[in-house]
């Protein structure tokens, strides 16, 4: 006889893993304990020494789904003849951590007994199991256990509590586990009606047929839903949320119902029916009877499958629109109290339930690039799984930018972001930022050591993280953008310390170390110590916020740098009107509100104006995702060739200019070129841009590592065809799959930056 000690880290807590342990060691007839600890999962084993090989061999070759293993150690013990082998009660919290699982979405099991009228969970909308459910969202500390979670109020029944407490039962230690009995419970508000139970889910969907605005409580949050192809009720929801022409995500019930809205591959089904069940951005039907008001403009749509039990029971036929409960600008509601204040003028009635959410989790959002996922925003179904770092960095607490933000507190080797908090500019946010940042400190139990912002001065991420810094006597690291959007990509990939890339790091803007706005960036670089190597060329912008909505005045501003003349056949000189543009005029004499700027974001704006795509964006990007979609179909062509940037290097960064690009395209608008072609002709150009600043950094530093990261990057067509031409030129090339190219992902190069700067005094950050 001989006992062996396991200690097994990685995602190990909250997705059956004891249970399998437990059922493993009977099988093996093997004696002793499963426990979870707040850092890991320790075994003990007894029994014959094959039959401890046969055992650890089978923990990692049979693994549950949900688990994944980043170590196990082993160690001999006295043999202390126990007589079976126990789950024992978790240990106390305290020291290491260990991976929370994300929400998961709901298993085959679970709802063929969802629609088993002779299971007692038929149609109950809060079944779930060791293998899915909610995680992240009801955990509240570590290690988890149903007493840790907001499960805890609700007492199990005898048949519950039997299925929790036998090995055999796929509901063994399943710590969110209920029943109709003993569970939480659904209930509708609507006007005078008031109903509970099944009866509840009938009216709401009755009130979403009939085309009334329904709140309904998730997983993660409110949303609020309507019938996606009743225009009256889509429009009215787009009128009381405020949110302009920003399309709408739907709900369908299934993937044939996906298939007759969208033209969907095999890759985004995968996407569509994978256990975090994102948002997938498909391209979209004509007539499939989707109101035009859910996506105005868009050539996609964004869908979802139902991930609860609740959406299954929901969305029978559908799709619905399904939007986050909130108004443009706020953060999601979260409890039912909150939600009957903040979304009363939002919602026509609410379907309640009454187990609560710890932390709020919006949907995530992907596209399929190559094949592969390509997120827009990690939020459900990821967070916060951590994104695993080729080095062991301090703890760390990076705050992340202003739009999308996410933040990321990392440590050893992992690095945790943050599910989507939004955009960081009202009070609201910053308050469901604050207790997002509480809770992932505490459930990770990391105490940071130094803090990361982003170099902008005004942003309220910025202030709020050094004021925390300051308040802990903390050092602050102020990290340039664009070097975080570089050292998110290389973190991703698990590019190791020592080794120099090229990030091409196309954005929207960020403050520059220079004074100007960047956002065309070839940056040459490991995690720190990064050089600008080029750039777009700097061209003088009009800056304000409303000037960077109205496109036509970005393209007059190239227009201008390029030497053309305003001349009244051009799309954005008519888009103007006659005294706005004297204004214009007089502001780009005189430098007034003006700023220089190498965003290759604004150029995307300006292109999409001068080909005559949009003038004006109601929402970030607006442009640039209307421009990409009107070359769809149109193969690249050699009269593209004339789109070129031209290079000028006079010692600093080598610098790109437009003009001989503005030229050809304003001669192909006059020759009546399609919009599409001068559309893909442009997505090209861009492409070979990158190529050549990567062949420059190649010649000059020997650099073959190129990186692909910044907003503008979430363009499939650009991703695509600057991947094919960097490839075919002999690159190895890093594009994202963890986390989205946008301001996303920047909390994560923030962290890794943060980390390396104050190990390394030597390449501390300008400025900082
Ligand atoms: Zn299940
Ligand atoms: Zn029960
Ligand atoms: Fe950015």
């Amino acid at each position: 006889m001989a006992r062996r000690r396991f200690t097994v880290r990685g995602v190990v807590q909250g997705v059956g893993f004891r249970p399998f342990v437990a059922g493993l060691a009977r099988r093996l007839a093997l004696v002793g304990f499963v426990r979870n600890d707040s850092g890991a999962v320790v075994i003990e084993v007894e029994g014959p020494e094959p039959v401890l090989d046969a055992f650890a061999g089978a923990l990692t070759a049979e693994l549950p789904p949900l688990a994944a293993i980043d170590s196990i150690a082993a160690t001999a013990r006295e043999p202390l003849g126990d007589s079976a082998f126990h789950i024992d009660p978790s240990a106390a919290a305290g020291g290491r951590r260990t991976s929370v699982p994300p929400d998961v979405a709901t298993c085959a099991a679970c709802l063929a007994e969802l629609r088993d009228p002779h299971d007692r969970r038929f149609a109950y909308p809060f079944l779930n199991c060791t293998h899915c459910g909610p995680r992240f969202t009801i955990i509240e500390s570590l290690p988890y256990d149903r007493a840790t979670t907001t499960m805890r109020r609700f007492g199990m029944c005898d048949a519950c509590r039997a299925e929790y407490e036998d090995p055999g039962n796929r509901r063994y230690h399943a710590e969110p586990t209920a029943c109709p009995d003993c569970g939480p419970h659904v209930w509708f508000e609507g006007g005078a009606t008031r109903v509970e139970r099944a009866a509840a889910i009938d009216t709401a969907r009755a009130w979403v047929h009939d085309g009334s605005i329904v709140a309904l409580k998730g997983i993660g949050g409110f949303h609020l839903a309507c019938d996606a192809s009743h225009d009256a009720a889509v429009s009215e929801l787009r009128r009381r949320k405020g949110r302009g022409d920003k399309p709408f995500a739907l709900m369908a019930p299934s993937l044939d119902a996906v298939r007759r809205l969208c033209h969907v591959s095999d890759d985004e089904a995968a996407q569509l029916e994978s256990r975090a069940r994102p948002i997938v951005l498909v391209r979209r039907r004509e007539g499939s009877g989707v109101s035009p008001h859910v996506a105005p403009g868009q050539d996609h749509l964004g869908v979802m499958l139902p991930y609860s039990p609740l959406h299954h029971l929901l969305v029978t036929d559908g799709p619905w629109v399904l939007t986050s409960g909130n108004r443009s600008d706020e953060p999601i509601a979260r409890d039912n109290d909150e939600a009957r204040t903040r979304l009363a003028s939002l919602a026509d009635a609410f379907l309640f339930h009454d187990r609560d959410i710890h932390a709020v989790c919006d949907d995530s959002v992907v596209r399929v690039a190559r094949g592969a996922p390509l997120p827009i925003r990690r939020s459900r179904g990821f967070a916060p799984f951590p994104v695993r770092l080729p080095f062991e960095v301090p703890p760390v607490l990076a705050v992340g930018g202003e739009l999308k933000a996410t933040f990321c507190v990392a440590a050893g080797h992992d690095a945790y972001l943050s599910q989507h908090i939004g955009d960081m500019e009202t009070v609201e946010t910053l308050t469901a930022f604050e207790r997002a940042v509480d809770h992932l400190l505490r459930l990770f139990d990391i105490a940071p050591s130094v803090v990361a912002v982003d170099h902008h001065p005004g942003y309220l991420s910025s202030q709020w993280g050094s004021a925390w810094a300051a308040a802990r006597g903390l050092p602050v690291v102020r990290v340039q953008h664009h070097h975080a959007h570089h050292a998110a990509i290389l973190a991703e990939h698990g590019i190791a310390l020592d080794q120099q890339a090229l990030g091409l790091i196309f954005d929207g803007t960020g403050y520059g170390l220079d004074g100007t706005v960047w956002g065309g960036e070839a940056l040459a670089g490991g995690y720190t110590g990064i050089e600008r190597a080029a750039r777009l060329g700097l061209t003088p912008l009009p800056a304000s916020d409303a000037d960077v909505r109205h496109g036509f005045r970005l393209a007059l501003a190239h227009l201008a740098a390029a030497g053309v003349e305003w001349d009244d056949d051009l799309p954005p000189v008519r888009a103007c009107a006659p005294a706005d543009r004297a204004v214009l005029a007089r502001r780009f004499a005189q430098g007034i509100g003006m700023v220089g700027s190498s965003s290759m974001g604004r150029l995307f704006d300006a292109v999409a104006s001068l080909c005559g795509v949009r003038h004006a964006s109601a929402y970030e990007a607006q442009a640039a995702i209307e421009l990409e979609a009107a070359a769809r179909g149109i193969a690249d062509d050699d009269a593209g060739v004339r789109y070129g940037f031209a290079r000028v290097a006079l010692g600093g960064p080598v610098e790109w200019l437009a003009a001989p690009l503005i030229h050809a395209i304003v001669d192909d608008v006059r020759a009546g070129v399609s919009i599409g072609r001068i559309s893909a002709r442009f997505h090209d150009a861009v492409a070979r841009l990158g190529l050549q600043m990567a062949r420059d950094a190649r010649a000059t530093e020997g650099v073959d590592i190129v990186g692909l990261s910044g907003g503008v990057f979430q363009n499939v067509r650009l991703l695509d065809r600057t991947v094919a031409l960097l490839e075919a030129d002999g690159f190895r090339v890093l594009t994202h799959r963890l986390v989205p190219p946008n301001d996303g992902g920047l909390s994560l190069g923030q962290a890794v930056y943060a980390a390396q700067s104050v190990r390394l005094p030597a390449a501390a950050p300008p400025a900082a």
